[in-house]
């Protein structure tokens, strides 16, 4: 099969477009032609060493993928590969598994012709939402994680920060489609115009966030982590996933426990939470935004505008 293969960890001139073995599938696992295969920014990061990622070599990106399988069935492929026996999977935390991993980070991925993946991973969907479902993969199930974790009541305020992204996009349908009041904080002025065309009712910059509501999400960490947990009022939740396991933020305990905050960590999510995705964007309530498709051949230029400039909405190979 066609694949474009990571020879190694370094620059985009580590992806090569060539020829390799079709994988052959294990007894508990399916082969999915892929059709569309998201790009996301974690690709970029394996490949340039900076997130944990395969330990040989040649590896095949790509954790977003739709396909077909040999009986014509359109699927999507839950990324994260779990055991099901483990106590995290017991609890519906697949994403932790103990003994888990990422289609794409730690087995080959979707940017090839053919994948092998775990039959449990596998989520019948219908063919005419293939290209969107491989665009939601990642960013929609962490954004649905989020929004459940939080247990964000229906018409709540929320205050969201980092909305401007992959996940950011989401959450704000997810939020409004719960009729909550939606606060977008940024720090650029000129994102200030986008948030409201995505659906922010107001925007306010991080700088003068003082607000109190009873729930917050964070997607951003570092100093607006800090200051987005000082905008809840008693009682208040705060949600929020982190980009990279370094990351700091300050917390005045103090004052957490005098408000009685919830602070609670969202990591990826479960294969539920795709599933409750894929239904919304079937029913044309979720919308994802998609930049641009590209050609397996040319994923080396989705990598290199990916890395040049900050692209706004979904880029996707189409296989
Ligand atoms: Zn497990």
């Amino acid at each position: 099969m066609k694949a474009m293969v990571m020879t190694g960890v370094g620059g985009v001139n580590k992806l090569e477009y060539r020829s390799v073995d079709n994988p052959v599938p294990k007894k508990d696992e399916a082969l999915v032609k892929v059709l569309y295969c998201g790009i996301n920014h974690l690709d970029l990061l394996i490949r340039l060493g900076k997130r944990s990622g395969p330990k040989q070599f040649p590896h095949i990106l790509g954790s977003e993928i739709a396909g077909e399988l040999s009986s014509g069935e359109i699927v999507a492929v839950y990324p994260w590969i779990f055991c099901g026996k483990c106590e995290q999977c017991k609890s519906g935390n697949e994403q932790m598994c103990n003994s888990g991993g990422t289609v794409g980070r730690n087995a080959w991925g979707g940017y090839a012709e053919y994948v092998a993946v775990p039959k449990r991973n596998l989520i019948t969907i219908s063919k005419q939402i293939a290209q969107k479902a491989s665009a939601i993969i990642l960013a929609g199930t962490t954004a649905h994680h989020l929004v459940r974790r939080g247990n964000i009541q229906d018409k709540a305020t929320v205050l969201v920060t980092g909305a401007t992204g992959g996940v950011g996009t989401l959450v704000i349908q997810l939020l409004k489609l719960k009729k909550c009041t939606v606060i977008c904080a940024t720090s650029h002025e000129k994102k200030i115009s986008l948030l409201r065309k995505l659906g922010a009712d107001r925007v306010v910059l991080v700088e003068r966030m003082v607000e109190e509501v009873n729930y917050a999400i964070d997607l951003v960490g570092g100093d607006t982590w800090s200051k987005a947990v000082q905008t809840l009022g008693k009682n208040g939740t705060f949600t929020f996933c982190s980009t990279s396991k370094e990351e700091i933020g300050r917390l005045d305990i103090g004052n957490a426990f005098a408000k009685q905050l919830n602070i609670l960590g969202s990591t990826g999510g479960n294969r539920e939470d795709l599933q409750a995705v894929l239904q919304l964007v079937q029913k044309g309530v979720i919308k994802p935004v998609i930049n641009a498709v590209f050609s397996l051949e040319d994923a080396k230029k989705a990598h290199e505008r990916m890395e040049k400039q900050e692209v706004f909405g979904k880029m996707l190979l189409k296989v």
